[in-house]
């Protein structure tokens, strides 16, 4: 399959020339042609799958081709989505893709100052993307109008509805004309995403690119036990041993953020953090100077888990596992991307036996736990059976464990050796299914 073959005009071939895309990915042979004949859509794809190509080249067909000259702070189509780093970079994907193409693109989100976003609307813009609160605040203050709208693209929409976007899309729908294509994008699918889309959505085509909620399989995870009080050490001691050259840190909360990046700026190394109480400029600074390389780790609260796209970032660490559970399948998704190999790794202590039951469980696998000499725990972290039941309470171990030795591995083997990344044991669980043909109108 080309993308010629899709039905694309020459002006977006070129740019796939330009940007030497060969060949679609699957979620953008599916998206690209029901896009194009203006049927509405409900994919579920994992990052990295291509999919902001796989909606943006064919609504900005559409747009080219149907429809008026946009109007005075109008819009044509309006993309959400949940975070201000993934407003820039979906707006980013939309000027690139549309380089030869005259329609205008704008991204709006909060955080930053209403009157310049206010000034740039006057003229309309063909494509607006958006954080839910700002169109708000910019639709009532008469900044903006839905007239001309003939898309709405919702980017991953089960995030949206995590950050506690619901009232929003519901006032932003109930403003909408009645007849428009709507898209829905969502990593993985919760039950609130299909009442969602029951109420957005008509007769949409459903399309599921690899099995809901399951982790990229080109990503190699594991778990290294440690207790909670030594975790910054571990961590410390991990990064000078592999000397980690480019890594994305997960951490619980703000307060974490700042301290382990204090500690580790303290130390001379080239670290950076990123969470939502810091200004909206200093994130992005943050942001392009780690995909620039110019800054080896980034520490990030889940404000950075979704969309970013990232080139050949090779480790993600979850300094402390997610809350939600899904949140740890976004995180790990920022390494592995297009194709590439990656790893993830979870300091675990024995607090978190919960959190790391419910990822089990959601993503269907075991994931392998590793110890690392000198950090073995003294409250042992529990064994999870296959439907993510706790097995054996903490206890503390007898003798410490020889490095490599029984039947736990130790880091520094695993990370060399040439293991595949697919989980050790395989949970016999029924996944739902969405493909299941048309929806219901409403
Ligand atoms: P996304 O899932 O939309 O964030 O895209 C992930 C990455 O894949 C981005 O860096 C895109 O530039 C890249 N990409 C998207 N589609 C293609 C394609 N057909 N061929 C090569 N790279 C692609």
């Amino acid at each position: 399959m080309t993308f010629a073959a899709l039905g694309l005009i020459e002006p977006l071939q070129r740019t796939l020339d330009e940007l030497d895309y060969k060949i679609p990915t699957p979620v953008q042979a599916a998206a690209i042609p029901a896009v194009l004949a203006g049927r509405d859509l409900m994919a579920a794809a994992q990052t990295g799958t291509g999919k902001t190509a796989g909606f943006a080249l064919p609504l900005l067909q559409r747009l080219m081709l149907e429809g008026p000259v946009v109007a005075s702070n109008s819009v044509r189509a309006l993309v959400l989505v949940p975070t201000r780093e993934l407003a820039e970079q979906v707006h980013e994907s939309f000027r690139t893709y549309g380089q030869h193409l005259p329609l205008s693109t704008f991204a709006a989100y909060g955080g930053v100052s209403i009157n310049p976003q206010m000034m740039k609307l006057r003229k309309g813009v063909d494509v607006l993307v958006a954080t839910p609160g700002r169109l708000l605040d910019l639709f009532r203050q008469k900044a903006l109008k839905f007239s001309q709208l003939q898309t709405l693209v919702l980017d991953e929409a089960d995030r949206m509805l995590d950050l506690g976007f619901a009232d929003e899309l519901r006032s932003i729908y109930a403003a909408l004309p009645k007849k428009r294509q709507t898209l829905l994008f969502s990593a993985t699918f919760s039950d609130a995403i299909r009442v969602l889309a029951e109420q957005m959505l008509d007769n949409p085509l459903t399309i599921e690119v690899s099995p809901r909620n399951v982790t990229a399989s080109n990503v190699k995870q594991c778990v290294i036990t440690v207790d909670k009080k030594r975790k910054t050490e571990l961590f410390c001691h991990l990064l000078k041993k592999h000397s980690w050259s480019h890594a994305l840190v997960f951490v619980k909360t703000r307060k974490g953020v700042d301290e382990l990046t204090e500690l580790l700026q303290k130390q001379g190394l080239n670290v950076d953090g990123i969470h939502g109480d810091k200004p909206q400029a200093t994130r992005q600074r943050a942001l392009d100077r780690f995909k620039a390389r110019e800054v080896q780790i980034l520490f990030a609260t889940d404000v950075a888990a979704r969309g970013l796209d990232i080139d050949d970032l090779p480790l993600v660490v979850n300094f402390d596992l997610p809350i939600v559970a899904e949140d740890y399948v976004h995180r790990i998704g920022r390494t592995g991307r297009a194709g590439n190999s990656g790893q993830a790794i979870s300091l675990v202590c024995a607090d978190e036996v919960n959190l790391l039951a419910a990822i089990e469980v959601l993503s269907g696998q075991s994931l392998k736990r590793v110890e690392e000499a000198d950090f073995i725990p003294e409250h042992r972290v529990p064994l999870i059976d296959a439907t993510g039941q706790v097995l054996k309470k903490s206890k503390k171990p007898k003798k410490p464990k020889v490095v490599g030795g029984g039947g736990k591995k130790n880091l520094g083997k695993w990370l060399e050796s040439n293991e595949p990344a697919e989980p050790q044991v395989k949970i016999v669980r029924k996944i739902p299914v969405f493909n299941t043909g048309p929806k219901k109108k409403k």
